[in-house]
């Protein structure tokens, strides 16, 4: 993706908003139409079958032929993607688009390509139904055949294509790194470095607790609410930049520096889910604790460190140099001697050997190991328990 930010008239942005309401609702009506499936029915509609009904549907309704069919039809074709992700594994279920929070929608085919340089920093866009809108050019215009606009929640406009950047040449050599994504630093680096993703400092969390807290007391749908609301995105959207700031530079810097780049294949979605409710046997309709509430905070941590976006920004970046592998026992065995125990762990933090003494850093040493590839020992001893934290894949399957 480049994105770029765009400055709508105030005329245009109430028409860019119409744009992007047409767009949500079309995804939530899809979402109701995939999730009203029960196995007594038959199969839902596709793409093509959502396609032909939302022609009968703008022929009978003239509020949706006002809007524009490519937008109307991206809609439903992101939907297909987002259903496709998720029977393919790699992401969670659809979820309900909301107005104020997920503003945004796709333009795609000869509609895409209207696009002209104004002068060295401005350029404009033709958005149907809207008109010329300008974006400033902080880049290059990639040659894209699609574009997304959306609005953050702070009110600013983006406009990006899909475009995959270049991919940055290998420096040749022949030199290795293992990464490994905790969640005390954000990466560790098998030459030892600890990468830590900038978030929120601790005023803004102060900040950020108390706008919460006074958005609590605020009357729904009041004028104060909507400026808290206001507050709390922008400090949101500091942290999301900040994020995505880090995500870019680290792995523009990996990619540069090092020919093999090897991650854990740690799946962020089965990791990330809701923990099962456990109901209780003695109590029939009564649940007991499932530590959903801990299992959030930890999710909080994966998701601020941007694990997901950071391989796939290597992945785009290095495309054939970055090598998934199978985390297990990473964090429990010795990167000198290879011996794996699960005592081998002073802390959270600290990697102590039982077998040669080795003492390191328990990020670095899982991220030595990644970058052997010796990811599950030959000569492992089987771990009775193993913290949910560090190893979700074993939890999951045992
Ligand atoms: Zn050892």
């Amino acid at each position: 993706m480049s994105r770029f930010r765009m400055y709508p008239s105030p005329a245009q942005q109430a028409a860019l908003l119409e744009l992007c309401r047409d767009a949500r609702y079309l995804w939530n009506l899809a979402l109701e139409q995939w999730a009203m499936w029960t196995r007594d029915k038959g199969a839902t509609p596709g793409f093509a079958e959502q396609c032909r009904q939302l022609t009968e549907a703008r022929a009978a309704f003239e509020w949706l032929r006002a809007g524009s069919q490519t937008v109307q039809q991206q809609a439903l074709r992101d939907f297909d993607q987002a259903v496709k992700n998720f029977h393919a594994g790699t992401h969670r279920r659809p979820t309900w688009r909301k107005a104020g929070r997920h503003e945004g929608f796709r333009i795609d085919g000869s509609q895409a390509a209207r696009v002209e340089k104004l002068s060295r920093k401005w350029a404009r866009v033709l958005v149907p139904k809207v008109g010329w809108v300008r974006f400033r050019l902080s880049r290059a215009i990639p040659d894209a055949k699609s574009y997304r606009v959306t609005c953050d929640r702070m009110g600013r406009w983006y406009l990006a294509f899909a475009a995959i950047p270049e991919p940055i040449p290998a420096p040749g050599t022949g030199e290795l790194v293992g990464v490994d994504r905790g969640v005390t630093v954000s990466a560790a680096l098998s030459t030892g470095e600890l990468l830590s993703c900038p978030g929120l400092s601790d005023r803004e969390q102060a900040r950020l607790k108390q706008l919460q807290r006074r958005l609590a007391r605020c009357r729904r749908g009041s004028k104060r609410r909507g400026r808290v609301q206001v507050a709390i995105a922008k400090l949101y959207a500091r942290a999301g930049d900040r994020r995505k700031d880090w995500v870019e530079k680290t792995s523009t810097d990996l990619a540069r520096r090092f020919d093999v780049i090897r991650v854990e294949d740690l799946r962020v979605a089965p990791l990330t889910r809701r923990p099962k409710p456990k109901p209780d046997p003695e109590r029939p309709g009564r649940y007991l604790p499932n530590r959903r509430r801990a299992k959030a905070g930890l999710n909080r941590g994966i998701l601020a460190n941007g694990w997901g976006l950071l391989v796939q920004r290597l992945e785009h970046k290095a495309p054939g140099r970055v090598e998934k592998v199978n985390p297990a026992y990473t964090s429990q065995t010795c990167s000198v001697c290879g011996h794996c125990a699960p005592g081998s762990r002073e802390n959270q933090a600290v990697f102590w050997c039982v077998a040669c003494g080795h003492r390191a850093n328990a990020d670095v040493n899982a991220a030595v190991n990644i970058a052997a590839g010796r990811a599950v020992s030959a000569r492992r001893e089987t771990p009775p328990r193993v913290s949910s934290k560090r190893e979700p894949q074993l939890a999951a399957s045992g």
